[in-house]
């Protein structure tokens, strides 16, 4: 499918401004109309935004507005909730059209809106943390064990609980790599507890009940348990029969959603088996924008659009505080100052920040 040609411009429509979509629209901006539907203003580090709770200036390098990467390409703050074979709807109510589509949907993510909402959302965790002596996590992936660590790390006098209902900590890497994040929370007097639940709403004057009857007081808590897939709409779409059982959506080694030959889909809501990483979207939404390029261009040959060959070998990161980290590898799993070298200092805001084209610092 060619459709530059009689002069008019391809119209590429992403949906989804986390990394996967951020990345393909900076990278077609130049190439076609690029148009990027996100729910919100702005892309977010997302591996970053623990440290912005304890550090609320962090987010001033890690939230960006769409516009600051996307001088090209035509941003619209809104929900898609409807896809037909040439256009998205949105809850708006625009009707954008497309020739190519790149969903890139993710996990849902709740509250702010523009990037000035975010930075005080920030601002009042902090203001919580600060003036709580007691915090309670609920959820023990990484989200709730990089947040703990963060608390952990910088205001070593609170007393921090995490329970997590699972049977041990940050299940998606290797029982090893769990471990060590354990010992590592348990030597910084954090109190993990596995294996229960904790109902907040039923908690009356800071004191929770857990599952097994255990009881914690808290001045304070925080969710930290994970999103569904970004993709209960499409269920109403030309795209409900691509949806695997889970919600993800089924794509090719071209990362075409199967059944579809210019509608692709990157990042944590595809089937890709493989862990879902933000390094690994960023791969796919290489892998997407060389397709569309050589699309747009005239290359007809399936054979010729770019392959992607998932991820193997498990790689991944969980912070611990500024300093250390534990890093599941391939063949091994390791804890402290070497993996926090890697990860814990800047969370890769830099590296992230440069592959959309901009100063790694504000
Ligand atoms: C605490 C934590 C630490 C992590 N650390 C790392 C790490 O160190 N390294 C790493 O590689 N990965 C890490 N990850 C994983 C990484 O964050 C995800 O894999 C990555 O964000 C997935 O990107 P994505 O573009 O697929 O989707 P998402 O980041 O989930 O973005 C989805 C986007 O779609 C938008 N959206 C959803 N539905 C709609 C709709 N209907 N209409 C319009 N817009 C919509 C959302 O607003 C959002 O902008 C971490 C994750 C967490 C939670």
């Amino acid at each position: 499918m060619n459709m530059a040609e009689g002069g008019e411009r391809t119209n590429v429509v992403v949906i989804g401004g986390g990394i996967g979509g951020s990345l393909v629209a900076k990278t077609l901006q130049n190439e076609a109309n690029v148009s990027l539907i996100d729910e919100k203003e702005f892309f977010e580090i997302t591996w970053a935004s623990l440290r912005s709770m304890v550090e609320p200036s962090f987010a001033k390098r890690s939230v960006i507005s769409h516009s600051e990467y996307l001088p090209h390409a035509k941003i619209i703050t809104s929900a898609a909730v409807d896809i037909t074979e040439t256009d998205v709807l949105t809850s708006q109510g625009s009707r954008v059209p497309y020739d190519y589509l790149v969903v890139a949907t993710g996990h849902t993510q709740r509250g702010a809106s523009t990037k000035t909402e975010k930075i005080s959302q920030y601002q009042a965790e902090y203001e919580k943390i600060k003036a709580a002596d007691s915090i309670l996590i609920v959820g023990g992936g990484p989200t709730g064990v990089e947040l703990a660590a963060e608390i952990a790390a910088d205001f070593p006098a609170k007393k921090v609980t995490l329970v997590h209902r699972g049977s041990r900590l940050l299940e998606f890497v290797g029982e090893s790599a769990s471990k060590k994040a354990l010992n590592w929370l348990t030597l910084k007097k954090v109190e993990v507890i596995l294996g229960q639940s904790v109902d907040v709403n039923s908690a009356s004057d800071g004191v929770y009940k857990t599952s097994g009857g255990e009881t914690i007081v808290a001045d304070c808590h925080f969710i930290c348990i994970g999103t569904p897939f970004g993709s209960a709409w499409l269920k109403e779409t030309i795209l409900k029969d691509s949806l695997d059982s889970r919600g993800r959506l089924m794509v090719d080694s071209n990362l075409r959603i199967k059944g579809h030959t210019n509608i692709f889909a990157i990042g944590d809501i595809t089937d890709i088996p493989e862990l879902k990483q933000g390094y690994l979207a960023q791969e796919h939404a290489k892998v997407a924008a060389k397709s569309i390029t050589l699309s747009i261009k005239g290359v007809e040959d399936d054979h010729k659009l770019a392959v992607y060959k998932p991820a193997t070998k498990a790689l991944a990161i969980v912070s611990l505080g500024r300093k250390e980290a534990v890093a599941q590898f391939p063949c091994l799993s390791i804890a402290g100052r070497v993996p926090g070298m890697i990860k814990s200092g800047d969370l890769f805001v830099g590296k992230t920040r440069k592959g959309l084209g901009l100063q790694p610092d504000v």
